[in-house]
């Protein structure tokens, strides 16, 4: 049934409201208002995208996005609480509170492909504002899963792609040629690996062939457009399902070379693991609310060329800390030529790598003050995840710190002066004097 050849011509199929799920208490108050506003103006609106397939799954919808064939400027008009912007096109966001709810005017896809000044000379898309109807729009997005369009006149959903029978096979699958599409705009390779991964679904066969010819192409993406794919990738509560994916799909390569090189290289399975370690604990962390930071996301992701460098750096006489810096700094440079990461999170995920070394020097008043430091916490959750991974010679320095931030001020000052000064030999046990001073790290 999923393997059938989509009918591109002719008209939608409608499911009725008895015959679906969506129902409007699922529905955000603020997306319902637009979306009557907009039809009670004279407009057709509907809602698209992630919002109508997480509802007909039973998920709750991470945001909702609605279609219409008002202009941008009319839809602005509608709505005081809006505002035009403008990316890759024209859109307008509806704010309500925190909520925005993201208004598109219907745009017609790519059938003058090639040929005409919206295409690069590798066929990638450059401009995708032509505006069109409702079957047009149906037709320019992604995934079938993704071009479900609900109704507010009758409540209905309209399916111009088979979008329904995927959706209830499992499957994924782009709309139209899929070697074509992800050539348009490389990223939906990323975008099918993410709701794969998100949505348990598998990549219809022949969505999923072209990503490992096709891959390479990521690296003529915008570095500022990959940093928030990233983010969604993972960031999203299915970081280590999307990780997979992304090594399976051999597409990791082209966001993180360096990386990649590192995992490649390994004789142990250790920077493998951290990573995976790394991305549990940040699906872990989204699953119970907690915050997740970008700056420790990427501190993980690059630690292994960081640290092999650092490593490298260190042999030729630097000191630990300078050789974390520098290593530090060459990557974070390196790295983006491909992902733009705000200086603001590389800043920080810089701090933690120079961190891991500070953290070996805690005697006398200095434990008491890295504590107190911004990236203390931090930097000591990363070293935790190092002993995790496997690095089992800092198991001692982690134990420490535990139990330095766990103890009263007396027992610190003791603990700290105990502790072993830098190139110092004072008063450790032989295998702690190795963990603190070692420079093979
Ligand atoms: P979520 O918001 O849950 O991450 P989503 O499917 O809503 O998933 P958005 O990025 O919000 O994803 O995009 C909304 C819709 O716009 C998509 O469902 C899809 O129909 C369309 N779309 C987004 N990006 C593309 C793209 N690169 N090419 C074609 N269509 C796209
Ligand atoms: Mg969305």
């Amino acid at each position: 049934m999923s393997d059938e050849v989509i009918n591109t011509a002719g008209s939608p199929r409608i499911i009725a409201r008895p015959e679906h799920v969506i129902s409007r208490v699922n529905i955000s108050e603020s997306a319902l208002k637009v979306l009557y506003r907009l039809k009670s103006s004279g407009y057709e609106a509907y809602l698209v995208g992630g919002g109508v397939r997480d509802l007909l799954l039973g998920r709750e919808p991470k945001d909702f996005d609605i279609a219409t064939d008002a202009h941008p400027e009319e839809v602005a008009g509608l709505f005081r609480n809006s505002r035009l912007i403008g990316r890759r096109f024209k859109l307008v966001h509806v704010r309500f509170g925190r909520e925005i709810i993201e208004v598109a005017t219907f745009r017609s896809g790519h059938e003058e492909k090639g040929t005409d000044e919206t295409h690069a000379e590798d066929g990638m898309i450059l401009r995708d504002n032509v505006y069109g109807n409702l079957e047009q729009d149906a037709w320019r997005r992604d995934f079938t899963i993704n071009s479900l369009y609900y109704s507010v006149k009758d409540f209905s959903v309209v399916d111009y792609t088979s979008g329904m029978e995927d959706l209830e096979a499992g499957v994924l699958r782009v709309i139209g040629d899929a070697e074509q599409r992800y050539i348009e705009d490389p990223v939906r390779m990323l975008r099918a690996v993410r709701f794969a991964a998100k949505l348990g679904f598998r990549i219809h066969k022949d969505s999923e062939k072209p990503i490992f010819e096709l891959s390479e192409r990521l690296e003529s993406v915008p570095p500022a457009r990959l940093f928030d794919e990233i983010l969604k990738l993972f960031m999203s509560g299915y970081a280590v399902a999307t990780y997979e994916l992304l090594r399976h799909y051999d597409v990791f390569r082209h966001l993180f070379p360096m990386t990649d090189d590192c995992l490649a290289e390994a004789e142990n399975h250790f920077p493998h693991t951290m990573i995976l370690r790394g991305l549990e604990n940040t699906d872990a962390r989204i699953a119970e609310g907690k915050p997740v930071t970008p700056a420790f996301l990427f501190a993980v992701l690059l630690w292994e060329p960081v640290h092999s460098r650092a490593k490298r750096l260190q042999g030729e006489g630097l000191s630990e800390i300078q050789a974390l810096q520098q290593a530090g700094d060459e990557v974070v440079s390196l790295q983006a030529l491909h992902i733009a990461v705000p200086k603001r999170f590389s800043l920080q995920s810089r701090e933690i790598w120079a961190f891991q070394a500070r953290l070996k020097r805690r005697n006398g008043k200095r434990a008491a003050r890295l504590v107190e430091m911004s990236r203390f916490r931090a930097a000591y959750d990363f070293l935790l995840l190092r002993i995790e991974s496997g690095e089992d010679e800092y198991k001692a320095l982690g134990d420490w710190w535990t139990e330095f931030q766990e103890s009263d001020e007396v027992t610190r000052g003791s603990m700290a002066s105990e502790a072993p000064s830098v190139g110092g030999k004072k008063r450790r046990r032989r295998r702690r004097r190795k963990t603190d001073n070692t420079s093979s790290d």
